[in-house]
């Protein structure tokens, strides 16, 4: 029994992977995120950004919790906000699904969009959020936070404490290898950090996105990013707080023709229907466990659930237009008008 949806986060299943396995004779598991209440893995961040700013005192009941957030952190939040007496203000890129803003309004979030800008930009949705917390912070009877999840290191260390030991804990502390990508960096980071600590020799590797920065960083040392990527929620263009002092021991680029037959295949074969983001850590895991060879374990992490994404990477027209692979199957499936 729980006390409340708060208590419903985390300790999610880890689910094997039955054909990213039998193709490279490992054990691919996945860390089923998409279990979790707002059906993300973000529920976790925005419990522990919460949890921590109790803890040093600055949210009152009531207190108003600001974020920039591609949506998932944001439903996370909100519902977290909701089960505790606060409320939140929501900053997202226009360019996000709809599915994630209609998901952030139900849930009773006062949502704010703005155009997608890259974050150099002082009308990017992160600068924005911050501007409009800090202003909220001196207006609201209640007072008013910024959540800040990039560089909110409560992000990191949540992951270190839950996410980690959990992994560490179900597979009896036999596990070879992670893999993620980023957005904030504090699954990846937060992760390798607690399971390096519990483990020795566990190989810790970086699936980035087209368009995102971090695989020429880990590899060349310069943030240099080339191409795009449809996939939402990660790609990350900096070196954020809850990336400070983390190293890969590999990095992957991915492009999408490589993740989204693995997510639409997931659908089809196994069961499992996962947004994007999820594609790119599975590809990663599956180049992981060509690296180290037959017979070891991986872990990565399933991130959402695939209807936050059904007007997207799910809909044949938007597939073609991007010239993306479009699965027959997918072109059979009644289709929701967008
Ligand atoms: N996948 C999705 C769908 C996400 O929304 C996010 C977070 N923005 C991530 C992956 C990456 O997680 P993190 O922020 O911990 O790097």
């Amino acid at each position: 029994m729980k006390n409340s949806v708060v208590d419903a986060i985390g300790n999610t299943p880890l689910i094997r992977l039955r054909r990213a396995s039998e193709e490279t004779g490992c054990e691919i598991f996945g860390k089923a995120e998409f279990m979790n209440p707002g059906q993300s893995v973000k529920d976790r961040a925005g419990l522990f950004i919460i949890r921590d700013a109790e803890k040093r005192g600055l949210l009152r009941p009531g207190g108003v919790i600001v974020e920039g957030t591609a949506g998932n952190t944001g439903i996370g939040l909100t519902l977290v906000a909701k089960a505790l007496g606060y409320r939140t203000v929501i900053v997202i890129p226009e360019t996000q699904s709809q599915e994630k803003k209609d998901a952030l309004r139900l849930l009773g979030a006062e949502l704010i969009e703005v155009p997608a800008v890259p974050y150099k930009n002082p009308n990017n949705y992160v600068k924005v959020s911050g501007r409009l917390a800090e202003q909220l912070a001196r207006t609201e009877p209640n007072g008013a936070i910024w959540a800040n999840q990039f560089d909110n290191v409560a992000n990191r260390n949540g992951h270190v404490n839950t996410t980690a030991a959990e992994i560490f804990d179900q597979t009896d502390g036999k596990v070879d290898g992670f893999v993620s990508a980023v957005g904030t960096g504090g699954t990846l980071a937060g992760v390798a950090e607690g399971l390096r600590s519990r483990t020795s020799g566990v190989k810790i590797a970086l699936a980035d996105p087209m368009g995102a920065a971090l695989y020429s960083y880990y590899t060349s040392g310069e943030l240099k990013s080339e191409g795009s990527s449809i996939t939402e929620g990660i790609g990350q263009g900096r070196i954020t707080a809850n990336l400070d002092g983390f190293t890969p021991d590999f990095s992957y680029q991915i492009p999408d023709e490589e993740a989204l037959p693995i997510i639409f295949d997931l659908v089809q074969e196994e069961g499992l229907c996962l947004g994007g983001s999820t594609g790119i850590n599975i590809a990663g895991a599956i180049r992981l466990a060509r690296e180290l060879g037959p017979g070891h374990r991986i872990v990565t992490v399933l991130c959402d659930h695939g209807t936050r994404y059904q007007s997207k990477l799910f809909n044949p027209a938007f597939l073609r237009d991007k010239s993306l692979p479009t699965p027959v199957w997918l072109e059979q499936t009644p289709q929701i008008d967008v």
